[in-house]
């Protein structure tokens, strides 16, 4: 008999093992307090992952193979893989043990122990969804410089995606990311996402009785989230007719008062691999050639971040076991108090974090540009903000937080991933949005007390990390203007930003 584990991020229907029914082989899929808690997830996440997993147990019994399901709540459950494995052998009479491939450090080493905590063989197989291995971006760039165009490129070239008869960069560039800036001023009608209504209330008490503490609204009544292959491909399906056509241009708005615009909102069904990497892509590609009147600029940005970007964080995240402590910056400042409430002045901010506590999910540009953005130019702990991307979004594993979080956004990594810090003064949020309609602070003001602290706080940062940046040739342009200020200006703007460095709780 073999005991096989499933993990809650492993609920890939087309993985091999599926094909044949054996009845000397137990599928073993648990909820744990341990993973439900490492650290506070928001509560629609830990729902989602719970009833995805509980539909995904369900399928595999209709389809004929032994399930033995651990929930929260169970009497027998030890909340821990290695103590549930232990008496799961023990009452199935098993020999051996097998699992899929982990793709977090943390759970990597809690399977590898296990051979030798439970004295049985453990047999790890692909978890058969990714595009790379996980040393295959370290294979291809070494100790060269990672930059992600490269990699895209290559990954292009190597799985044949969007490349002409003569094996070229279809529409003869390789990247239309120029032609993806646009700011949202309604020039077309927002379609609305596919929501489910998912009635988990009964859920949730069973999570609540466990004590898992949880942040955010959990939605228990009508989670909107899908939770199984067949919505996840609805939901595909729904994005590639609806919004695709859309998201290239408008990827980077920011619009008072929506949460959703043109994204696809399926991280969560691919992160669990409810929905692969290759047929996301295919379907998206599979479009663009039958419609001739679909933008490549979208096909193509679309397709970018999931060939490209993904790929590439997971090769970051396996190449760099030290990210997790990074901190090129010495930042130390604890988060402020209205990460975990939204209550602040500032409208872009307070929007993000709201949307973010109240639905599991921002879209790139607000967690970048706006929630990241503050959380740097305020020199926040990456170790907090690494802690509060990995527990409020739904989709949010640590092998595609931590990278996006430490190296992306933070510039913790001293420049690994990003050539210079993803910092802005207010302008650049003016031009990609109207929330500065809605603030209480005046985008154009510098100093004074209605002055829009990105802007004071953005040469703040700039000054106090002079020694490090200053030589960065893509900050030459920002370091010229500000040495080209006379002093009196640039003394009131650093006095400006040290007031609200005083008391980041109060903007
Ligand atoms: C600070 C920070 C933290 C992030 N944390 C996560 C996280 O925990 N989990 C996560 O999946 N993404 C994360 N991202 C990347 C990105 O913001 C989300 O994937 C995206 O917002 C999810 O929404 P969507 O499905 O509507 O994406 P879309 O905008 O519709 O994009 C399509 C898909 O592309 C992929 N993608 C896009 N950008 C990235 C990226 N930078 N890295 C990896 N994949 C990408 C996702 O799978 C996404 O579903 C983070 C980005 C930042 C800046
Ligand atoms: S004024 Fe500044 S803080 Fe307010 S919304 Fe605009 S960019 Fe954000």
């Amino acid at each position: 008999m073999q005991l096989r584990l499933i993990l809650g991020d492993q609920l890939n229907a087309a993985h091999s093992w599926y094909r044949e029914r054996r009845d000397d082989v137990v599928y073993v899929l648990m909820e744990t307090r341990s993973e439900a808690g490492y650290v506070r997830h928001h509560a629609q996440k830990v729902l989602a992952l719970f009833a995805a997993m509980r539909g995904f147990a369900d399928a595999l019994q209709a389809a004929g193979h032994r399930v033995h399901y651990l929930r929260i709540g169970d009497a027998a459950n030890r909340h821990d893989f290695a103590a549930n494995l232990a008496w799961l052998a023990a009452h199935y009479g098993a020999s051996s043990l097998a699992c899929q491939q982990a793709d977090e450090r943390r759970v990597d080493a809690l399977l590898a122990a296990l051979p030798q905590q439970l004295g049985l063989p453990l047999q790890q197989v692909d978890s058969e969804h990714f595009y790379t291995t996980r040393d295959e971006a370290a294979r291809l760039f070494g100790s060269k410089g990672w930059r992600m165009e490269t990699f895209y490129r290559r990954m292009r070239q190597q799985h044949g995606v969007l490349l002409d008869a003569a094996g070229k960069p279809a529409g003869g560039q390789w990247n239309y990311d120029a032609a993806n800036r646009e700011p949202y001023r309604g020039e077309v009608a927002l379609v609305p996402w596919p929501f489910a209504a998912h009635d988990l209330r009964a859920l949730w008490q069973e999570i609540v009785e466990a004590g898992v503490q949880t942040l955010g609204e959990p939605q228990a009544d009508a989670l909107p989230w899908p939770l199984t292959r067949r919505e996840a491909r609805a939901w595909l399906a729904d994005f590639i007719q609806q919004r695709l056509r859309h998201f290239g241009r408008y990827q980077d708005a920011l619009v008072h008062g929506e949460v959703w615009l043109f994204h696809s909102g399926l991280s969560f069904a691919l992160n669990t691999k409810m929905l692969s990497p290759h047929e996301v892509v295919q379907a998206a590609e599979a479009a663009w050639r039958s419609d001739p009147t679909l933008p490549l600029a979208s096909v193509e940005g679309f397709i970018r971040q999931i060939l490209g970007w993904r790929e590439y964080v997971r090769g970051v995240y396996w190449a760099r076991p030290d990210f997790g402590s990074v901190n090129a910056l010495q930042h130390r400042r604890p988060l402020p108090r209205w990460f975990w409430d939204g209550d602040t002045g500032m409208a872009c901010v307070a929007q993000a974090v709201r949307g973010s506590l109240q639905h599991a999910y921002a879209h790139h540009i607000q967690r970048l540009m706006v929630t990241g953005n503050i959380a740097l130019l305020l020199g926040c702990d990456p170790d907090e903000v690494d802690a509060w991307y990995l527990g409020i979004y739904i989709d949010a594993f640590e092998w595609v937080e931590q990278p996006n979080t430490r190296g992306m956004s933070q510039w913790a990594d001293g420049g690994f991933m990003a050539s210079k810090p993803y910092v802005s003064g207010g302008a650049y949020l003016s031009r990609m949005g109207d929330h500065c309609a809605h603030c209480r602070y005046a985008v154009k003001q510098k100093t004074g007390p209605a002055a829009c602290p990105f802007n004071s706080l953005y040469w703040h940062f700039l000054a106090r990390h002079e020694a490090v940046l200053a030589a960065n040739p893509r900050l030459a342009m920002p370091y010229a203007s500000w040495r080209k200020m006379d002093e009196g200006a640039r003394q009131a703007l650093l006095a400006q930003a040290e007031a609200y460095l005083q008391d980041v709780d109060s903007l």
